[in-house]
């Protein structure tokens, strides 16, 4: 029998701790029960039904209920639950995905070592990049350049390389060797800057930091192609290959982090294909098995995979679950689906153009909305007093947008007053047009109670 609502909310409250939660205030309000999912829809414990804009937490590309990824997981359970890759150990799964994600970009990417988590994915790369300059002979080569309002994750050295405020605040972070730059985000900066322009001056605080630092004490830089968390930030155009030329020009590794962007969401494998250029080592978590499973890692590029299989001895790193087998099955299931179902095609194609004409129309019709953007299946809308003059913090706008999506059936995420999707790669053309009817109703109501 189901356990009542009430009931499961007393006792999530005097149990459960939830991630980057006011505890007090999740208490006063009462937990939402997720029970079931199917393609892009969600059901509440009371049966209502939600179109999943933001796909779980970005991660859900290929829908709920996929069976090939279903039946991998069952598959591998009954034949190897766990074994480890450590002490010269493998298992077929962990060597199977490990073979495909490198020939996902023609083995430029050459190898990969297994994490359970994008935090600990970001934290090998600490320790990649800084092993990597030791190995060369420099190891005062370990500074590590991020940026501000970036997110990495929530472990001691991936919140550090993030850029959150609120997150440092709490954790006496970031760590030492860790520097950080401003964001590539042309709205939020209000500038008059043509965006192309300003993507190179952004770009170009890169380049004076190491030249502060000194480049014989920078490892490496790191970014995620288009900023998730901190509300779907797109660069222009100008911004990435100027950054690549800046990394190479001062001997810098270069850390893409495609924990959301990777695996279509950009309607390519990887971000970087798209925006051009290349990483020395890229960070997955994620959309790698659709979120079915925890499982995340880094993809290393020839250039440090080499210097890591030479003479150096052990690297004194890694992760029980590095490699997990059933994660690792579920992980190839996924990218089969994403390939059987063309789903790369299907968003650069079909869907993201589609969708791209609707969102920026939805600027067009509403005054609250300051800009719309959107890349790939990221898009966000800044919600405005007026022009680019944002609403008062306590008014708690954004939020009150989300609750009211919630109400119409609809997840969206607030980033303070920025609203975000992300929706499954499989959404249709039919599903678009209900996700941006609701959106639609759903402003009409905010500039109604705020504008
Ligand atoms: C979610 C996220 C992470 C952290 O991944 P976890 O699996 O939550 O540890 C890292 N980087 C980016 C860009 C993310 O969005």
């Amino acid at each position: 029998m189901m356990s009542d609502l009430t009931d499961l909310q007393r006792r999530d409250r005097e149990h459960h701790l939830h991630p980057f939660t006011d505890f007090k205030a999740l208490g006063a309000r009462g937990t939402r029960v997720i029970s079931r999912g199917d393609g892009i829809y969600i059901w509440d414990h009371e049966g209502r039904q939600l179109l999943d804009g933001m796909s779980g937490l970005w991660c859900v590309n290929v829908g709920y209920g996929q069976r090939p990824l279903i039946d991998a997981a069952t598959r591998q359970l009954e034949t190897l639950p766990y074994y480890n890759s450590f002490f010269q150990c493998t298992t077929e799964p962990a060597i199977a995905l490990a073979e495909r994600l490198a020939g996902l970009t023609d083995e430029r990417l050459s190898h990969v070592f297994f994490t359970g988590s994008g935090s600990e994915a970001n934290d090998t790369q600490i320790r990649l990049v800084r092993r990597y300059w030791q190995l060369n002979g420099k190891p005062e080569k370990r500074t590590i350049i991020s940026r501000t309002n970036a997110y990495h994750g929530s472990t001691i050295g991936a919140a550090s390389l993030g850029g959150m405020k609120p997150m440092h605040e709490q954790g006496e972070l970031p760590i030492a060797g860790i520097v950080h730059i401003d964001q590539p985000y042309h709205f939020g900066a209000q500038t008059n800057e043509a965006p192309e322009d300003f993507g190179l001056r952004v770009a170009s605080q890169l380049e004076e930091k190491i030249l502060a630092l000194g480049a014989d004490a920078v490892a490496a830089f790191i970014g995620e192609p288009v900023q998730g968390a901190g509300g779907v930030i797109i660069p222009p155009a100008t911004y990435w290959p100027e950054v690549a030329r800046i990394c190479r020009a001062h001997d810098i590794l270069l850390i893409a982090d495609e924990v959301i962007t990777g695996f279509g969401r950009l309607g390519h494998w990887f971000a970087h294909q798209r925006l051009g250029f290349e990483p020395d080592l890229v960070t997955f978590a994620k959309g790698v098995t659709s979120g079915y499973i925890p499982l995340g890692g880094v993809l290393v590029g020839k250039r440090v995979s080499q210097v890591l299989a030479a003479d150096g001895g052990e690297f004194a790193h890694g992760f029980t679950y590095s490699g997990h087998p059933v994660a690792c099955a579920v992980g190839l299931a996924n990218l089969q689906v994403i390939e059987d179902q063309e789903l790369l095609a299907n968003v650069r194609e079909e869907i993201e153009p589609y969708l791209c004409a609707g969102w920026s129309a939805l600027a067009d019709r509403h005054a609250i909305v300051g800009e719309a953007r959107l890349l790939g299946l990221m898009g966000a809308l800044e919600l405005v007093r007026q022009g680019a003059e944002r609403f008062d913090k306590s008014l708690n706008v954004g939020e009150r947008c989300r609750d009211l999506c919630i109400e119409h059936g609809l997840v969206m995420r607030a980033v303070g007053d920025t609203m975000i999707i992300a929706p499954p790669l499989i959404i249709t053309r039919t599903q678009i047009d209900e996700l941006l009817e609701k959106v639609d109703r759903v402003l009409t109501h905010v500039a109604d109670q705020f504008a």
